[in-house]
């Protein structure tokens, strides 16, 4: 399993990115679901400080240091740097726990920092926080994971393979290719929706899309579903893209929105799923 997400507009979001161990935002809901997996979070980054998407953090600080499990394990809290909401409620949170049993690093990210998740030889990922559009005076951020990849230099590409097998054997793998970032994941956060060049070749794209009709939104501060598929049909190179915050009034309706959303992106080579606001979705 690649992700296990609950979200639900208003009431709680949590995405977990299992091959990092990592968090983005942290509804309520989270440790009851997770159970003794909240051990495995090594990293949680916050989007911004609305209630829905940090409260649960209280709470699974406190499981982390109660239940049974391996308490050596680290936790990195990451967040906008200068969000007050987040802020006040880091301190109340560490007032509470005075005697937490792991050690708990607090990382305020400026747009552009780069958070390092693991690296294992020349396997490199990284994340990155990006500035989206939510409301006003709320300092809200999305996310790119990137991957550090290798790719042939071009004045190898004509090369037949058993030569380019000697140069390798010659020159080492190193002096052959060039390396690159390739956007794994982006999380949008809460936001209206994202230009085509910050979703661009993405592998996974997490939207929001808390309306899917466009005339329910009131204020310009979330997405709908029209404006999704439009900066989607603008971009190329998502793979996946997964619409998630959805508002509960469309509960019963999800399967009808995932049919008429997966024929818009006929086409595109973008494949769809919804998260359901009453499920917890896994990929
Ligand atoms: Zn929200
Ligand atoms: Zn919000």
């Amino acid at each position: 399993m690649e992700f296990q997400i609950f979200s639900k507009a208003l009431y709680s979001t949590w995405i977990l990115y299992r091959p990092e161990r990592v968090l983005f935002d942290v509804g309520e809901g989270i440790s009851t679901v997770l159970g003794n997996s909240v051990y495995a979070i090594k990293d949680i980054f916050l989007t911004h400080g609305h209630v829905d998407h940090i409260s649960g953090l209280w709470g699974l600080i406190n499981t982390r240091n109660t239940a049974m499990g391996d308490r050596n394990k680290q936790l990195r809290i990451n967040f906008p740097s200068g969000n007050r909401a987040i802020e006040a409620y880091l301190d109340f949170i560490i007032g509470m726990n005075p005697r937490l049993r792991y050690n708990m690093i607090l990382n305020p990210l400026n747009v552009g920092d780069e958070v390092y998740l693991r690296t294992a030889g020349s396997f490199r990922r990284h994340v990155t926080p990006f500035k989206v559009k939510h409301t006003i005076g709320e300092i809200s951020y999305g996310y790119h994971v990137y991957e550090e990849r290798r790719k042939l230099k071009d004045i190898y590409g004509g090369l037949p393979s058993k030569e380019i097998a000697s140069v390798v054997k010659e020159k080492g793998r190193e002096a052959i290719t060039d390396t690159y970032l390739q956007k794994i994941v982006t999380i949008s956060g809460d936001t209206f929706a994202l230009p085509p060049e910050v979703i661009s070749n993405s592998e996974t794209l997490l939207h929001e899309c808390t309306f899917l009709v466009g005339k329910d939104r009131r204020n310009q501060n979330h997405s709908s579903i029209d404006e999704v598929i439009c900066t989607v049909r603008q971009s190329s190179g998502i793979k996946r893209l997964i619409l998630y915050h959805i508002s509960g009034r469309y509960t019963s309706k999800i399967k009808k929105w995932h049919n008429i959303i997966k024929k818009e992106l006929e086409g595109t080579g973008t494949e769809v799923f919804l998260v359901h606001p009453e499920h917890v979705f896994e990929l």
